[in-house]
């Protein structure tokens, strides 16, 4: 038997590419990963529950957060602040688990400065026009709210070139059983 070693994953991906549905499927199927919720100053959507989506915060206190040095990286996003809690991070890495945090390309980048160890997935869609049917089909946004998603696209892009790995996500399956092999989570880890 190999000496399992824990590690800190990034799943990014631009917005409406599938990052939740890959990641929930992934977390079911292996309870040693654990999932950091985020600080984020945006509201809630519809369904959402704070503590369990985001930590649902105002942009005062989240500045405060950054000042008093809580967050392992933060970043704006379409507007809005979000951030990696330190000590959740720190702490289940020292329990043994693995930690997986879905975070932005910017936030990745920090945290490769910063934890060169980390492993980088980037999740691509098939195709641009794929990718804006699937943000336009989940009707969580305004149009106004897309529109600004979308400006994102090509910096993400431009951003994933320095990932460790890029996975397409044409079904969901298939983009899981890449990041297990990715991860070392099919046959490797044991
Ligand atoms: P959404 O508003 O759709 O939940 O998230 C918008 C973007 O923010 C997504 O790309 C998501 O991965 C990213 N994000 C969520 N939490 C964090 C975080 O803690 N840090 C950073 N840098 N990005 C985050």
């Amino acid at each position: 038997m190999r000496k399992k070693k824990n590690k800190l994953f990034i799943i990014s991906g631009s917005s409406g590419v599938g990052k939740g549905t890959v990641i929930k499927s992934l977390l079911k199927r292996h309870d040693d990963i654990k999932l950091s919720v985020s600080c984020t100053t945006r509201n809630p959507r519809p369904g959402e529950k704070d503590g369990e989506n985001y930590f649902y915060t105002t942009r005062d206190k989240f500045m405060k957060d950054v000042e008093n040095g809580d967050f392992l990286e933060w970043a704006e996003f379409s507007g809005n602040c979000y951030g990696t809690k330190k000590d959740f991070v720190m702490e289940t890495l020292k329990n043994g688990n693995h930690v997986l945090l879905e975070i932005d390309t910017q936030g990745a980048m920090q945290i490769k400065d910063k934890m060169p160890e980390a492993v980088l997935i980037f999740i691509a869609p098939p195709s641009y026009e794929e990718l804006v049917s699937r943000l336009k089909g989940r009707h969580t946004e305004s149009e106004e709210a897309i529109k600004k998603r979308l400006e994102f696209v090509d910096f993400e892009k431009e951003n994933s070139k320095k990932f460790d790995y890029i996975v397409v996500n044409d079904t969901v399956e298939n983009a899981v059983k890449q990041i297990e092999k990715i991860i070392g989570k099919d046959d490797t880890d044991k």
